[in-house]
């Protein structure tokens, strides 16, 4: 297998495994890099270091971060940004807290629902992670509410389904300015899972985010279908932007494989040393 899977999570946010398993998974697959791209956070970053160490396997280090734009979540990925950076510092704090209490709001939700679930179970399962919603999803499996995390996000927990509570977060303008003064450069993540019907962002919206600096679209992802990886590559090609693949691996928390999607060294290297044509 060739190339960099851009787009991995671990147990710093809401994956299962943990970075030491991600950097050693993919160098046993053969991949070339790895990004390791937990959800705003930069905490897995030392970790994955150390156990890249000594490998072949390079690592591009980032967040996948949380924004929002008319009350739907917009993914942004920074890579190789400054996580000490104060402004990007103390916005990836306050959005933890934000978790925090989104997590009070979704479980009340459940229990409206006649879900028993409890804000001291979910906390339990999310660690020193900021919590998702694939946690609240697991303590949901465990009261037996469901079969497993997929049927919770289908009933309940997807954007639009009556457990949903959207996060209070920066628009998508505000989150590339913010992750480029971190010395960072950004990929739109999954443009074709926003919204409610996972309608996918139009290219109004990308073309406003391309304004404000982005760099690249994540077209392939294994959750678009071959109509949306088509129209997003035109569409970055339109726009002067690269194009990448991720995984968005997260364990056994969602089926995606590691390295199902990948991106080309060639196109790493000019994001590396990203400066708008
Ligand atoms: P949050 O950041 O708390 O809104 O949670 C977002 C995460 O939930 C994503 O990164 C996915 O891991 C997971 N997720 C979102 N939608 C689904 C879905 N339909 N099925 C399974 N997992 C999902
Ligand atoms: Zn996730
Ligand atoms: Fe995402
Ligand atoms: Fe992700």
């Amino acid at each position: 297998m060739t190339g960099f899977d851009l787009h991995t999570h671990t147990t710093f946010s809401d994956g299962t495994t943990s970075p030491e398993d991600n950097v050693a998974d993919a160098v046993a697959l053969g991949l070339e890099g790895l990004g390791v791209t937990d959800h705003d956070t930069t905490g897995g970053f030392e970790r994955a270091r150390s156990a890249a160490d000594g490998t072949d396997l390079e690592l591009v280090l980032g967040t996948e971060f949380s924004a929002e734009h008319n009350g739907w979540s917009v993914h942004v990925l920074g890579y190789w940004i400054d996580p000490g950076h104060p402004p990007l510092a103390d916005e990836l704090h306050r959005l933890r807290d934000e978790r925090t209490e989104r997590a009070r709001r979704i479980v009340e939700r459940f229990n409206q629902l006649d879900v028993p679930i409890t804000f001291e179970r979910v906390a339990q399962l999310a660690g020193d992670a900021p919590i998702g919603r694939p946690h609240l999803a697991q303590a949901v499996v465990e009261v037996g509410a469901a079969a497993d995390v997929r049927e919770v996000f289908d009933r309940y927990l997807a954007e639009g389904r009556p457990a949903y509570v959207e996060k209070h977060a920066v628009p998508p303008d505000r989150a590339i300015e913010l992750l480029t003064a971190a010395g960072g450069v950004t990929v739109l993540a999954h443009p074709g899972l926003f919204g409610p019907l996972q309608e996918g962002m139009d290219a109004m919206q990308v073309e406003h985010m391309a304004a404000a600096g982005l760099a690249g679209i994540e077209a392939d992802h294994p959750d678009h279908t071959d109509a949306q990886r088509h129209g997003y590559r035109d569409l970055a090609v339109g726009l002067g932007l690269e194009i990448t693949g991720g995984s968005d691996y997260h364990g056994d928390a969602k089926t995606n494989q590691l390295g199902c999607s990948t991106t080309p060294r060639a196109v790493v290297e000019r994001l590396r040393s990203w400066v708008r044509a």
